[in-house]
């Protein structure tokens, strides 16, 4: 088994925050075993253009607090191309790179297995996206500091929900996974959640809204998760203004604000456990893995096995709860 010499870490697919601390962890962790380290700019894009940097433990220096990512990210359509990942294989040799540290999400976990497979380079992948839909890791890398940033925004469209007698519709990300609105929708006690995950009819949620106000709510606030059947929160509050009209109706898409921001304290131990736990993982002579955490241990994943066939499920108790507590 050869041993690593030079790992390089990039980011990819959409910015989260933790994804700084991580490649600190990265870098320094390395450079403290004694390995080269350098940072690929703009994830694969970067790769295939040779934006290649070497790094130390300097390179590093006051980013733990910083918000999206210092290395860029992109996406990148050439690299589904066998011609882009022999460009990119090629600029890792010419680098020197026998170890990649790839942090991102599904697709970008999808380019280093397939890379992986095609080429003699060592990869682990570390999960980084607010979504939290992640197979392999109870929490990704921006989920808790994306969580914070909703109920800061929820908690004052609150204060003005409640001096107008409003209904307010929030939208939050999430395309196919509604933990981020769960969590949010918990957090800042919403009166009902619309999520991606489970069908909840107008009718329905005219009733919660109905008997919200009989327990004289005098305000609602509904969390819309942009991935919801009934087609986001202007359609919600659009259907739901025709037949319920008690309160005043808004309408609020909380959009890319929820990407940015420094990373909370949580992310930034995460980031620096992953990013750590990767370096040793390729030290060891791991690859094709994603770092996790679960039940407050990190833990390896084989790549193929956190990307295909698990369906990303929501907790019944959560769901339960935030129906009862609303
Ligand atoms: P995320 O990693 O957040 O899911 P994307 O789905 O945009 O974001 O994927 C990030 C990048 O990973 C893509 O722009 C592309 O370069 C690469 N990628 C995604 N899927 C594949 C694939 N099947 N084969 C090769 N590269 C891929």
């Amino acid at each position: 088994m050869s041993k690593i010499k030079k790992i390089a870490v990039f980011t990819s697919g959409g910015d989260a925050p933790g994804m700084n601390p991580c490649i600190r962890a990265v870098v320094r962790t390395s450079k403290y075993l004694g390995l080269e380290v350098a940072g690929i700019n703009q994830g694969y894009q970067g790769m295939i253009d040779n934006n290649i940097v070497d790094m130390d433990h300097h390179s590093v220096s006051n980013i733990l607090q910083l918000g999206g990512t210092i290395l860029k990210t992109a996406r990148c359509l050439d690299f589904k191309t066998p011609e882009g990942r022999k460009l990119a294989y090629d600029n890792l040799q010419k680098n020197n790179i026998d170890g990649l540290v790839a942090i991102g999400g599904d697709g970008t976990f999808n380019g280093i297995e397939l890379f992986s497979r095609e080429y003699d380079v060592k990869v682990i992948g570390v999960p980084g996206t607010i979504d939290n839909d992640l197979y392999g890791s109870d929490y990704t890398l921006g989920f808790d500091t994306a969580t914070n940033t909703v109920i800061e925004a929820i908690d004052k469209i609150r204060d003005t929900a409640e001096s107008h007698a409003r209904l307010f519709f929030v939208e939050v990300m999430g395309r196919d996974a509604g933990c981020l609105a769960l969590r949010a929708g918990i957090a800042a006690g919403a009166e009902a959640i619309m999520l991606p995950e489970k069908d909840t009819s107008i009718e329905e949620l005219i009733e919660t809204l109905k008997a919200g106000a009989a327990k004289n709510k005098s305000s609602a606030i509904v969390i819309v998760s942009e991935g919801d059947k009934s087609g986001g929160a202007f359609n919600v509050a659009k259907k739901v203004k025709e037949v319920f009209n008690f309160y005043d109706t808004k309408v609020t898409i909380l959009g890319h604000l929820q990407r940015g921001g420094s990373p909370s304290a949580f992310d930034r131990v995460l980031g620096s456990r992953m990013g750590f736990a990767a370096v040793k993982a390729l030290v060891a002579g791991e690859s094709r893995k994603t770092v996790g955490l679960r039940g407050n241990q990190i833990v390896l994943t084989d790549i193929k096995e956190a990307l295909c066939g698990h369906e990303f499920k929501l907790e019944e108790d959560l769901l339960e709860m935030s129906v009862v507590l609303a």
